[in-house]
Order: structure tokens, then sequence, then C-alpha cells
């Protein structure tokens, strides 16, 4: 394209997932003054998921996980500025300054920071030998960590938590996973798919500990040997990984003063009360008709590239409030599960009779709120678009294999 115009045009914090994909989006839909990316990581903006699957395993390069070339971003007079963080905004003189000493002025400036790993608060836990999985970085030294190491164990029966006791239970490892729920995944999936992730990982060899607290991380020779836990169990291990959730990266929006608690506040169109300041991503907690219009803070790939595809369209003067279906996937040994919709722990279950796999529709006050399936995609997609239009479906129907959900989710409406 033409070199932008002289305006400073859009500045986004964050070249991860949401941000990349809102400067993709922006181009697409002919935005023609300045983008810039503005990220504290070094190198070309990249996925995660492969983090923990593909990339781990040993089935892709760094190389495959970028998201788009060095020579896409000149294409598209995209500046990227890696490696810099974005230290403080002057909202008043529309203005960021980042950690080099220099500053950029915005005409609008976009905060997806995304989200940083918790931590775990016991002694030891920052010993070598303990490990986290958010960053390209935090996968090369787990990786490297992983060629010599026999036993593992993970803190967290999370997403992160449960796709690396696949990948290691394949490999021939012994894993142990401590949970401090009862259950895997507990407040993302149901009772009825954590059962099914439990026996499937259980008859993988992994073993879990749920309902159990770690007290400390054990040293010798000042590494990581063994995770205590609350009553007196000592796990011996060669690596720890903890995947214990995330928390938001508001720092920067509530120091400058923008309302932020569990994510940066934003509205349907993710904007902030700020008009020259919009937040997506996982750093954004945004009101979603899939949660009766209450303010949610969604972490998965599909949120981030929908709202950036939702903020291009009203940053060039197509504004629509965001409504996509929530949806993910996560791929736990030979198994893919996908859920789409928004759940919480109280909805009710109803399973589908199948041959294989599993699909667990879930219903709140009668209406349909999400879908988990297990290597189950057709119901995954035909649940998807009941979801997205909002058909009715009975749990009678749900629940009778005959019932044609295709046949439901293809109808004209
Ligand atoms: P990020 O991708 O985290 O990008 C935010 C970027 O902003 C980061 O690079 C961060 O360092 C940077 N940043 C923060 N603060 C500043 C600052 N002040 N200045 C400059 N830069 C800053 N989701 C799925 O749907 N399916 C999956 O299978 C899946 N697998 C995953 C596997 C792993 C190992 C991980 C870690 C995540 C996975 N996710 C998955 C989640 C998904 O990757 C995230 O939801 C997605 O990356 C969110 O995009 P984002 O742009 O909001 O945040
Ligand atoms: P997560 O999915 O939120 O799971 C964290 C798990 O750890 C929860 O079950 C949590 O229980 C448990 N936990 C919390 N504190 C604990 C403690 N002290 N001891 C033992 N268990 C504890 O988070 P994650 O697996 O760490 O993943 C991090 C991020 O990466 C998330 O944004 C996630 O969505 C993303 N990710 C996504 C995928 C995917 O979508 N396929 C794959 C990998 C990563 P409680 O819920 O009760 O707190």
């Amino acid at each position: 394209m033409n070199a932008p115009s002289q305006d400073p045009g859009i500045v986004i914090v964050g070249a991860g997932q949401a941000g990349f994909q809102l400067a993709a989006s922006l181009r697409e839909a002919g935005f023609a003054d300045a983008v810039t990316l503005v990220g504290d990581e070094a190198g070309l903006p990249y996925q995660r998921p492969p983090l923990s699957k593909a990339y781990l395993a040993g089935k892709t390069d760094a190389v495959g996980l970028s998201l788009r070339s060095a020579s896409y971003l000149a294409e598209h007079a995209l500046t990227l500025r890696a490696g810099t963080r974005a230290a403080a905004i002057d909202r008043a003189a529309r203005r960021l300054f980042l950690s080099d000493g220099t500053s950029l002025p915005y005409a609008h400036l976009v905060l997806a920071t995304g989200a940083r790993n918790r931590a775990l608060p016991v002694p030891g836990a920052d010993l070598p030998g303990v490990h986290q999985l958010r960053s390209l970085s935090d996968a090369d030294a787990l990786k490297a960590a992983l060629g010599t190491a026999r036993r593992i164990a993970i803190v967290g029966a999370g997403f992160i938590g449960l796709e690396f006791a696949g990948i290691c239970a394949a490999r021939g490892l012994d894993v142990t996973v401590i949970e401090a729920a009862e259950r895997p995944m507990a407040r993302a999936v149901s009772v009825e798919t954590a059962a099914f992730f439990t026996r499937a990982h259980g008859e993988a060899g992994i073993r879990f500990a749920f309902g159990a607290a770690v007290s400390g991380i054990e040293a010798a020779a000042s590494r990581a040997v063994a995770v205590m836990l609350g009553d007196g169990t000592r796990i011996e291990t060669d690596l720890v990984l903890v995947g214990i959730g995330v928390v938001p990266n508001q720092e920067l929006a509530a120091e400058a003063g923008l309302a932020t608690g569990d994510g940066i506040h934003a509205d349907p169109f993710l904007a902030t009360e700020d008009p020259a300041i919009s937040a997506l991503g996982d750093c954004a907690r945004v009101p979603s008709r899939f949660a009766e219009g209450a303010p949610v803070r969604i972490e998965s790939v599909q949120n981030a590239v929908d709202q950036a595809r939702c903020l291009a369209a009203r940053l060039t003067g197509r504004p629509a409030a965001y409504a996509a279906v929530p949806w993910f996937w996560s791929d736990q040994g030979p198994h893919k599960l996908q859920i789409a919709g928004l759940t919480v722990p109280g909805d009710a279950s109803v399973v589908r009779p199948t041959g294989t796999g599993l699909t667990v529709f879930r219903l709140r006050d009668g209406h349909l709120s999400g879908v988990e399936t297990v290597d189950r995609p057709g119901d995954h997609m035909a649940a998807r678009r009941i979801l997205a239009l909002g058909l009715p479906l009975t749990p009678d129907e749900a629940a009778d294999p005959d019932h044609d959900l295709k046949a439901l989710a293809t109808r004209k409406v």
C-alpha cells in the first residue's frame, strides 16, 4: 500500500493475537493512516495455542507459529515496535510513553495487553525446575527441560495442565496432576465432560490429586525435586509446570485512570470510557449477550480475533456491538474438546447418546447456554449455529439422537 498519511493514526499496545488481528483487519477495511503495534515480546507476532500442542510435541517450529511474515507487515505499512513496553498513557495529550524513553502520539489507542500467568503463592515456586507456559520463551525453556525429565508434576488441571499432561504421557513420562478443585477444568466444563477427561487421562497413565493444596516446593542442590501438599503428601519430580490460570494485564489502563477490575472495562463496542481508547482480547471485560448482558472476560483465540474484527469495523465507520458466539477448543491426548457458548457451573447438563466421544448440552433457565463436545465436530458446528441464531432446543430434543441438529441449524429463519 501507499505510505500512510502524517496523522498519528492508531497505536495498538500488545502485539499478540488480538493486537495483530486488529492491525491486519484495519488494513483489510481500508484504513489508510498509520498503524503502530507496540509489543514487549521480541520478534514477530505469533500464535500461542501450538505452544502447549504441536510446538511442544516437536511437530512445528517457531517460524510455523508466526501470525504473518515481516514482509506482510512491510507490504501493509504496519509498524512493529517489538521488544518495547508501553509504560504510561497521557490521555489529555493523547500520547503513549514507551520503556525506551520515546513516546508516540495517537488519534486512537487500543489496549490489547493480554494476560499473564498467575503465580503459585508458595515457598519454592521460583526455583529452577519450576516452569510456566505463556510465551515462546517459556515453551523453549520447557522443551529443553523435557529432554532430561522423567517425572513430571503439573499444578492445575486446567487447559495448560491437561494439554501438557497429554504430551508428557504420550512420551511415556510419569505424570501427576495436582488440582485444587475436585475435578479438572471445573469452571469451564460440566461434570460429565470433566469425568470423560479424568477417565481418558487416567487410562493414559496420568495420576490426579484432586482437592489438593500445594504447600511448597522442595529443593535439593537449588533445584525443585518435590511438590509438597497440605496433607503432607510429597510428590517427587524432575520438572514442575504451574498452570493455575491468568490475571489480565490491566495496570497500564488503571494507572491512566480507566475503569478496571478483572480486566479493562469496555462497552459492547469495545470502547473504554475514554472515546480515544478501546480494549479487546484477554485483557478486556465486555458485556456479552451470552451472559445475559453481564460483562465477561474471555480468554480465547476466537474472542481475540472476532473482537479485533468488530473493533476494526467501528474504527473504519461501521460500528456494531460485539455479539459473536464464544467458542474454543483444547487438544488433550488423542481427544479434541470443543466448547461453544458461555456456561456457568450451575447450568444443567443433557448428555446426548453418541457412539464415540461425548456431546453435552448445557441449559440455563430453559435455554441453551452452551455445548461441549469431544471428538464430535459435527455436533459442535451445529450447536454453534443454534446458539448464534438463538434457536429453541428442548432438553428432550437435545437428548434425542434422532433429533436432527444439522437440519435445525441450517433451517431458514
Ligand atoms: P496475548 O496473545 O497474550 O497478547 C498480548 C501481548 O501484549 C503479549 O505479547 C504481551 O506480552 C503484550 N503486552 C502486555 N503488556 C504490554 C505493554 N505494557 N507493552 C507492550 N506489550 C505488552 N485459546 C484458544 O482459543 N484455544 C487454544 O487452544 C489455546 N491454547 C493456548 C495455549 C497456551 C499455551 C496459551 C498460553 C494460551 C492458549 N490459548 C488458547 C489462549 C489464547 O492464546 C489467548 O486467549 C490469546 O492469545 C489472547 O490474545 P491477546 O492478544 O488478548 O493476548
Ligand atoms: P485455567 O484453564 O484457568 O486453569 C487453571 C486451573 O488451575 C483451574 O482448574 C484452577 O482451579 C486450578 N488452580 C488454581 N489455583 C490452583 C492451585 N493453587 N493449585 C492447584 N490448582 C489450582 O488456566 P491455565 O490452564 O493456566 O491456562 C492459562 C491460560 O491459557 C488461560 O487463558 C487459558 O484459557 C489459556 N489456554 C487455553 C487453552 C485452550 O483453550 N485450549 C489451552 C491452554 C491454555 P479454579 O478454577 O478452581 O481456580
